[in-house]
């Protein structure tokens, strides 16, 4: 890929929550009990409004979201995980308790899907794990609630088997995927069909450009790292609108950043370390 140009950052230091939650990614402690004891729910959900607490308690009962059978319950376990890790916004919880992860990986690896791992889709690419996903999720929703509380627009960079946008089509108003592989584009769409999700596009193309027709953007998230931000994501977000994504440094090594979109210009905050495939340009 090339490297455009760096945007006019300015830059700031540790976002809030990075200071006060565990570095991701975080070593899990194997699962020793009742995945539904109430203890740390109730902790996640003391942070949050009332309404959110009910969504939050619907997405750990068993059989209670998209799903049926016996799924809804390790679903449910992955997202108690998630919340013992330190995610405590309980949409996010709840949007990860309502898609069935297992859906979108190969039948051979269904046993792994709620695991805190990434897994191979094909194309040499992976999904992320599940607490990186909804690491970035939090850190998108952070501050950028329209008056409904939901999240706009999201322009997603990567739509690989098309876990994340199904992810996101729970906490936003329309969701924009883009994939530069046909092959995985072909099967997000195939992924997707069934769950008929009205609000989440699917776009065949390089993402490197964005997709100006969607924008501006409440929310910009890349599931693909490379040297720069490049300009059109940017130049895409609306003003309050937050993007997330790894970027790589000259040694190569990958860290989460978040540019926020303020009326005075760019601010860029780099978090944790990740790691990502990386950002190509054109398509395949
Ligand atoms: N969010 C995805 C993760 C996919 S992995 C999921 O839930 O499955 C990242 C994806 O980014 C890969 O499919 C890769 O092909 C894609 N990608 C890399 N560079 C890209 C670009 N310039 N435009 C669009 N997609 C790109």
């Amino acid at each position: 890929m090339t490297s455009p140009p760096k945007p006019p950052f300015e830059a700031s230091g540790k976002l809030g929550q990075g200071n006060v939650r565990p570095a991701f990614p975080v070593l899990l402690d194997p699962d020793k009990g009742n995945p539904f004891a109430p203890k740390k729910i109730a902790v996640a959900a003391r942070a949050t409004s009332a309404g959110s607490q009910i969504s939050l308690k619907r997405a750990f009962q068993p059989g209670a979201s998209s799903g049926f059978g016996l799924d809804s319950a390790v679903r449910a376990r992955m997202v108690r995980r998630l919340a013992e890790q330190g995610v405590v916004d309980v949409q996010v919880l709840a949007a990860l308790g309502a898609v069935q992860r297992h859906h979108f990986v190969d039948t051979a690896l269904a046993n792994l899907a709620y695991e805190d791992t990434s897994l191979p889709i094909g194309f040499g690419q992976t999904i992320s794990k599940p607490n990186v996903v909804a690491r970035m999720l939090e850190l998108l929703q952070e501050g950028l609630h329209d008056a409904s509380g939901r999240l706009g627009r999201v322009l997603e960079i990567g739509t690989g088997c098309g876990y994340q946008a199904a992810v996101l089509s729970h906490l936003a108003t329309e969701v924009y995927s883009m994939e530069r592989l046909r092959g995985l584009h072909d099967k997000a769409r195939e992924n997707l069909r069934s769950l008929r999700l009205a609000n989440v596009h699917l776009l065949f193309g390089d993402g490197i450009h964005g997709f100006a027709k969607g924008a501006p953007y409440a929310g910009i998230i890349a599931a693909a790292g490379g040297a720069a931000i490049p300009p059109a994501w940017t130049d895409q977000l609306a003003v309050g609108g937050r993007l997330v994504a790894p970027l790589q440094d000259a040694s190569g090594a990958q860290a989460l950043v978040v540019v926020d979109r303020t009326a005075r210009g760019l601010r860029q905050t780099l978090l944790e370390a990740v790691h990502f495939v990386p950002l190509k340009s054109g398509v395949g």
